[in-house]
């Protein structure tokens, strides 16, 4: 059942202390990666939450949106629509910046990545503050694109980023 589904990704998820600076836990999701049947079950429970309309396309955030939004879209049969960090993407793009604890980042998207009013749904491994998750938003927004929600496999809850994410149901996996 479903519980027993979460509590299998929940447990292939590893804490690691201090990663990448101190004072921060970082939700290490190479067990889940590396465990074909968890693997399989992570990605059938983001298919799962899936409510209503079938998206046409996931949206990927670079880099760990790649894997999770990838399985799900050949699952569903939708197309993927890669969220690049600065300079990757070799066509035209719309840019975002948004802010990062110390200074600024960016995400590009291209601009010819879909057409008006497709329905997408946003996937990365983790939320936390939600700030890449927002600029991934004012991306799509920009493209025309109709946003179905924000899929997570990992949700830090006491960050409250839901809260800030009023434009689109947010759904998690596993939330701590
Ligand atoms: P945020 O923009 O603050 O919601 O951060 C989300 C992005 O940063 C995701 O792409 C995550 O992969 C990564 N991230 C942030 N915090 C953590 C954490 N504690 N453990 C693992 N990844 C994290």
């Amino acid at each position: 059942d479903r519980d027993a589904a979460v509590a299998q990704v929940e447990g292939l998820i590893r804490d690691i202390p201090d990663f990448p600076k101190p004072g921060i836990i970082f939700k290490d999701i190479t067990p889940l990666l590396g465990d074909a049947a968890g693997f399989r079950t992570a990605v059938d429970l983001l298919a799962d939450s899936i409510e209503g309309p079938m998206p046409d396309y996931i949206v990927g955030t670079e880099s760990r949106g790649f894997i999770f939004g990838a399985a799900l879209a050949y699952h569903i049969g939708a197309g993927f629509i890669p969220v690049r960090k600065p300079g990757k993407l070799p066509s035209d793009v719309y840019a975002c910046e948004y802010k990062l604890e110390y200074g600024t980042d960016a995400l590009e998207v291209h601009r010819d990545a879909l057409s008006q009013g497709a329905r997408t749904l946003i996937v990365d491994d983790l939320l936390a503050t939600g700030g890449t998750a927002r600029a991934t938003g004012d991306l799509l927004r920009r493209l025309g694109a109709e946003m179905l929600g924000y899929s997570f496999v990992i949700e830090l809850s006491f960050l409250n980023a839901r809260e800030h994410m009023i434009d689109a149901p947010v759904n998690a996996i596993v939330r701590v």
